[in-house]
């Protein structure tokens, strides 16, 4: 086994309750963001150890990208906005793009950001029309490393990422929104906001899982519901912390 912490959940042997995954698909999965810099902060990775999204193959690009729109709905139905995404895309161990953990994941934030924060505009940015297609998978891939960026409206932009400072993502989004939060996940010591995420997301997927199934009919998703964080059974909206 590698020394990899995403592998070691993808292979169910983390045993860190907070590690687990609240939503699976067959080239996915979905965790709680360690160092929670907001409330529902998500990390999507893929089940394969590679450097970045853009090296997968055309079909699980497409997953990734239904997998984001559910995420996108759920986000509205719990904090009335729509999210925004970020990956660090390495190109390999030795070249990476601002990542702290080499293997291909995908940042989200559930907070409005509908313009390009003023510290990416002294960047040469690449915009794509739409980020979810064959051509701009294939144009990121050749940018590696890169650092992708998607707007709560969709529209994408990326970067060439080559030196970028560790968690560069994070430190954007602390910066932009002015977020008390350390952007460093390594100092967080938030069992219970990860806890509390977890459950809030679960307890809504429960709720509306007919929903999702109708509208996502192509996505083949489950809620993982191999560990008991017992809040879920009984949980309300008056257990979550505050937005
Ligand atoms: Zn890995
Ligand atoms: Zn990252």
């Amino acid at each position: 086994m590698n020394d990899c912490v995403f592998c070691e959940i993808a292979s169910g042997f983390s045993n860190n309750s907070c590690d687990l995954p609240i939503l699976t698909t067959p080239s996915f999965f979905v965790i709680a963001g360690r160092g929670q810099i907001c409330s529902g902060y998500l990390i999507i990775c893929s089940k394969d150890h590679k450097a970045n999204m853009a090296t997968g193959s055309g079909n699980k690009w497409a997953e990734l990208s239904v997998l984001k729109s559910l995420l996108r709905i759920l986000v509205a139905e719990i904090y009335v906005c729509e999210p925004w995404f970020f990956e660090h895309g390495d190109y390999s161990c030795d070249k990476t793009a601002g990542s702290c953990i080499k293997h291909a994941h995908i940042h989200m934030l559930p907070l409005p950001l509908n313009r390009l924060p003023q510290f990416m505009l002294k960047f040469e940015l690449t915009s794509f029309i739409d980020g979810c297609s064959i051509e701009s998978k294939n144009k990121l891939k050749s940018m590696a490393p890169y650092f992708y960026l998607e707007l709560s409206d969709k529209r994408s932009f990326a970067v060439n990422a080559e030196g970028f400072p560790c968690q560069f993502g994070r430190q954007l989004a602390v910066r932009e929104f002015g977020l008390e939060a350390s952007w460093d996940w390594r100092n967080a010591k938030d069992s219970v906001e990860m806890e509390n995420c977890i459950a809030r997301y679960k307890w809504h997927l429960i709720s509306i899982m007919p929903q999702l199934k109708t509208s996502f009919p192509t996505l083949d998703f489950y809620v993982n519901n191999h560990f008991e964080l017992g809040s879920v059974a009984n949980y309300t909206e008056k257990n979550e912390i505050s937005k």
